[in-house]
Order: structure tokens, then C-alpha cells, then sequence
């Protein structure tokens, strides 16, 4: 063989191991193209059923843009199928047993029921492992964030805490709690995000739902609560997230969390399809609330529409759901629910993301008949190859380079490591402890209820609340 011919031949087989994960030298990585901003926008318990119906009508136009211009298709969960869970799982690669989120609540060890919270994560997250490879995270109101920890850029709880008398499994921002913010200096500025939005929630619930019945069984004062529930928690972390958007310098990976589709979702389902259940709801309800839920997806529409125009021009974006939902007809206080995984939302597009050769046409879509894309498992790793850090290899998914643009290169990666996680990690987690009377006191509790974050004294509805809560 001719001596050039080999070192050709040599040289092109170096290259073929430097374009698979694992067989990557530095140099090949620099070379690569360099990652640009990506944001991902979780929207908790968006049903693909309910989607497929509403692009029909053309009703959701913004995910259609992201539909269209990338790659869609349904995303894999896992059970037992609980957000906290789940959403730690997409923010880390890990298994529940792995994470440490294991459910909403743990027992301690003297038989105490004790609200699981950021402290409990027992591995780095996707925003831990970015700010050690100096990249900008901006993490607004995913799950098990509170209390909040050092991130290089910054952190917006969703915060859950104990009080004596109550507590708050499905979080938002609470005004007069500490460590909702990271760095502490913003805390102030962004909690005074909680008070703009209460004053314009009636406003914003009747553009939404236009004018909703006033309630006049305690069944409807508790479902009119979930919806100011979701209006508020949701208009408070989109409101922070267009103003991250908004600075200079931007960030590198952002995460921003909606939970109203899921809250509506478990209250509203059987008005929506009075038809499946026996005995059907009563009439009345059905035409006061049939139209809750789709006027929700409409809003959470709008609002990711607010966040692609807002962003920079070269983010991508990943749009997801933990899990969809399915109607079930033997819990007396949810007509819908999640307990059998039913496959989540799965969205992509951008400059890094691959396109299809043509537009698909999005009506008549069958949504028994949308392909599964990936796992929940796999978005970590993928988020992470988007920016070319090295896999762990204790991550139990994997990077989706189908996913990618090909003139990205995705396949050029460094060097996967056995695993992110370090003892001096875990030591720092035992510091992050919320204090235990957050919200114990009676003038904050005064405030919440007012602000309809939490229940009035009534023992049923606190307790219907901490189930409700509690998914
Ligand atoms: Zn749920």
C-alpha cells in the first residue's frame, strides 16, 4: 500500500472514531460548531389527544411552528408516573432510586411525613453540571427546586414547604419565604413579580375562560381554586422567564416549567368529554367548564408563543410534558389522571435541530398513530450533547442524534465520564435544608389565602387540596 495512501486510510479511520460519543479528542470538539442557546419549556400533563383535536381547528399556532419546523412525536415516561419524580428524571438522566425524588413525601425516621425539596436530590442536575462547564443556566419553576442552590447564573424556585398547619406540594412563589431565589440578591426583585401578577389575575382568568361562574357548591369553590391556582403559578414563571429572556448576557441553557395543564386536567376532564362518564356530570357543569381545559392549552399557546419571540435568534427549543393524561371514572374527586404512564409531548426545532424536508400537515393528525421519539431518560443526555459535555455513564438514557441538524455534528463529543457526581457534591446538598417553619407563621398563611395559593380552614377541602396536590 502506498505510504500516503495508508496515512489517508490511517487518518480517515481517526476521523471515524472522533465522530462516535466516547471517541472524541478535545481538539475535535473545539473544532465542532459551537452550541447555542437552548431553551426547554415543560408543560406538566399536556395530553397529545387534546393537541391533535386543537390543531385541527388551528387552535394551538405556536406549537405548531415548533412542530413543523422540527421533529414531534410522543415522549416516553415512566411509572410510577408523579411529577416530582419525573421531572427530576428530565433534569438529571437518573432513575427515581437514583435521584433521591422519589415521591412528593418521604417518612422520617421518628414516622413524620416530611415534603421531599431540592435537599433530597441526591445527584447533579442539568443546571449543576453546566455551571461547573461555565455555561448560563436560567431554571424557572421546575420541580424540587426549593430551596434554591448556587447555579451559575440563575434559579427561580418552585417552591413547596411545610408549615404547622399547611402545606404546599404543588409549589409556586411565595412571598416571604426564604431561598426562592439564586443569587439571593434578585430574590427581592423577582418575588415582586407575585404581586404584579395578582393584580391583573382576575383580568388575565376572564381573557382566558372569558366570565366563569361564581361557585356555589364547595366541589366548584375547589375546582375555581385550581384554576387561580394555575392561572397565577403560571403567569408568575412566564412573566420571570420573558424577563430573563430579556438580559444581557443571555443564557446558555434555560428551563421553564408550566403546571397548569396537569392541574386542570385532573378537575375539568369530565366536562370536556361529559359523553365517556356514567353517570354523566350534571349539565349545568358541563356547560360552565366544558371549555376549561382547551381555553388552558390556548393560553399555555400563547405563552410559549411570547417566549420564541423573545428569545434570542439562534435558541432552539425542546417542548415537553412529563405525561399525558387519561379520563378515569372511579376517583370520586379526579376525572382524569396519570397513573399508567401515558406517553408525554415531545416537540423540537431550531437552528440545531434537524428539519423535515417538507412542512407536515398537522390536521387530521391521528394520535393513536404519533410515534414515540425518546424517553425521559434521554433528555438529559441529549441537552448535554447539545453542549458538547460529557455524558455521565451512570445516566441511564441516551443522546437522540437524530434529533440534530447534521451540520451540527452532535456525533463529535468529548469523552463520556463515568459519572458527574462527587462526594464534595452530595456533602454540599446537606447545607441546602429549607427551614422547617418557612411558612408557619399566621400573617404569611393570611397572605397565601388571599392570594388563593392555599385553602380556607375548611378540613375537607384541605384535604381534597393535598390529594389534589399531591400528583
Ligand atoms: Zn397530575
Amino acid at each position: 500500500m502506498p505510504r500516503s495512501f495508508r496515512r489517508r486510510a490511517l487518518l480517515m479511520f481517526g476521523l471515524t472514531l472522533a465522530c462516535l460519543p466516547g471517541g472524541c479528542d478535545s481538539s475535535r470538539v473545539a473544532d465542532a460548531p459551537p452550541p447555542t442557546p437552548l431553551i426547554v419549556i415543560g408543560l406538566d400533563g399536556l395530553e397529545w389527544s387534546v393537541v391533535v383535536e386543537m390543531l385541527d381547528k388551528d387552535h394551538l399556532p405556536n406549537l405548531a411552528r415548533v412542530m413543523r419546523a422540527g421533529t414531534f412525536g410522543k415522549l416516553e415516561t415512566i411509572r410510577p408516573t408523579s411529577s416530582p419524580i419525573i421531572w427530576t428524571t428530565i433534569a438529571t438522566g437518573k432513575r427515581g432510586e437514583e435521584h433521591g425524588i422519589t415521591d412528593f413525601t418521604r417518612t422520617s425516621d421518628d414516622g413524620e411525613t416530611i415534603l421531599l425539596t431540592n435537599a433530597d436530590r441526591q445527584t447533579k442536575a442539568l443546571w449543576n453540571i453546566l455551571s461547573e462547564f461555565d455555561r448560563r443556566v436560567a431554571i424557572v419553576g421546575w420541580w424540587m427546586t426549593y430551596p434554591v442552590e448556587p447555579v451559575n447564573g440563575i434559579m427561580v424556585a418552585q417552591t413547596n414547604t411545610d408549615s404547622d398547619e399547611r402545606r404546599l406540594f404543588k409549589g409556586t412563589l411565595v412571598e416571604g419565604v426564604p431561598d426562592q431565589v439564586y443569587p439571593p440578591e434578585r430574590q427581592e426583585e423577582i418575588l415582586s413579580v407575585v404581586g404584579d401578577v395578582a393584580k391583573r389575575a382576575e383580568r388575565l382568568k376572564r381573557r382566558i375562560f372569558g366570565r366563569l361562574p361564581k361557585a356555589r357548591v364547595n366541589a366548584d369553590r375547589v375546582a375555581l381554586r385550581k384554576i387561580d391556582w394555575a392561572v397565577r403559578a403560571d403567569a408568575v414563571y412566564h412573566s420571570t422567564a420573558l424577563r430573563l429572556l430579556d438580559e444581557q448576557p443571555g443564557y446558555d441553557l434555560s428551563m421553564f416549567y408550566f403546571g397548569g395543564a396537569d392541574v386542570l386536567g385532573h378537575r375539568f376532564w369530565n366536562y370536556m368529554y361529559p359523553q365517556l362518564y356514567d353517570p354523566r356530570p350534571p349539565q349545568q357543569n358541563v356547560l360552565m367548564y366544558r371549555s376549561v381545559i382547551k381555553d388552558y392549552y390556548k393560553h399555555l399557546d400563547h405563552l410559549v408563543g411570547t417566549l420564541l419571540d423573545a428569545a434570542p435568534a439562534d435558541a432552539s427549543f425542546i417542548i415537553i410534558s412529563d405525561h399525558g393524561m387519561v379520563p378515569v371514572f372511579t376517583d370520586t374527586r379526579f376525572s382524569a389522571h396519570h397513573h399508567e404512564a401515558p406517553p408525554g409531548f415531545f416537540a423540537c426545532s431550531g437552528p440545531v435541530f434537524r428539519k423535515p424536508a417538507e412542512p407536515p400537515d398537522l390536521h387530521g393528525l391521528d394520535a393513536e398513530r404519533i410515534p414515540l421519539v425518546c424517553s425521559v431518560y434521554d433528555l438529559a443526555p441529549t441537552i448535554l450533547a447539545h453542549f458538547r459535555i460529557p455524558l455521565g455513564r451512570d445516566m441511564a438514557g441516551s443522546i437522540q442524534t437524530r434529533l440534530f441538524d447534521p451540520a451540527y455534528q452532535v456525533a463529535i463529543q468529548p469523552e463520556p465520564r463515568d459519572s458527574h457526581d462527587d462526594a464534595a457534591f452530595l456533602a454540599e446538598r446537606t447545607r441546602l435544608q429549607p427551614s422547617a417553619d418557612s411558612i408557619a407563621d399566621k400573617e404569611r398563611l393570611d397572605q397565601l389565602r388571599s392570594l388563593g395559593y392555599v385553602g380556607d380552614d375548611d378540613e375537607e377541602e384541605d384535604e381534597d387540596d393535598e390529594d389534589d396536590d399531591g400528583d
